[in-house]
């Protein structure tokens, strides 16, 4: 399966911001947002001309590295999320959240989302008593996520957990017994995702 693999700390240097794609080592001075906050590459210092368009693309990328997901799959989302009812850049990050990786990280057992994908790839994470290692699985409202028993992650899990990150309003998490539940879709203002998502919509819909 596709991921991307630009190393992490330059997504976030190109982008301006923290996205928080290392778990702990984001809450550092190791941050390379923190040392050497301008954009990688030689030029990176240098003055860039801010077109609109290019406002809406990095706007764009920023969404597309923050939930690890690769140009087509996004589009698809983005395609997804047009033909739905409601605001379309609302439907689209709603999409982006019910990933089961996302949920994962979002419950505090992973320290980021590419650890909330691995563990879900390698077979660690059930949905209603189901092994699922699928990353994109879409959780609905009321499936129950869990660590599976005597699953060599359990370490790892219980580590992401003592990081202490708060856990989505619109998900329940037990870190002692490692499960969670979707209580609902989140609303957007239970998105804290540093994204302005009608800049995407109006970069897609030229
Ligand atoms: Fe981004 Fe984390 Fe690297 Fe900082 S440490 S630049 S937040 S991935």
């Amino acid at each position: 399966m596709a991921r991307d693999r630009d190393p992490q700390c330059k997504q976030c240097r190109r982008e301006g911001e923290k996205l928080f794609l290392k778990g702990s080592r984001c809450l550092t001075e190791k941050c390379a947002i923190e040392r050497r906050n301008y954009p990688p590459g030689h030029h990176g210092r240098g003055r860039i001309r801010q077109s609109e368009y290019l406002i809406q693309l990095r706007e764009k990328q920023r969404a597309r590295r923050y939930y690890g997901v690769l140009e087509k799959q996004f589009r698809r989302y983005y395609e997804k999320a047009s033909r739905q009812p409601g605001i379309t850049g609302e439907n689209l990050l709603r999409l982006l959240e019910l990933r089961l990786d996302n949920v994962v990280t979002r419950l505090g057992f992973a320290a980021s989302r590419r650890q909330g994908r691995q563990l879900v790839r390698h077979g660690h994470i059930m949905v209603n008593g189901k092994r699922v290692d699928i990353p994109s699985y879409q959780c609905r409202p009321d499936d129950v996520i869990t660590i599976k028993p005597n699953s060599g992650a359990e370490q790892t899990v219980r580590g992401a957990t003592e990081i202490g990150a708060s856990v989505a309003p619109w998900l329940q998490a037990d870190h002692e017994s490692l499960s969670g539940k979707v209580l609902k879709a989140p609303d957007r203002t239970e998105i804290d995702t540093p994204v302005r998502e009608q800049l995407i919509v109006e970069l897609y819909s030229k």
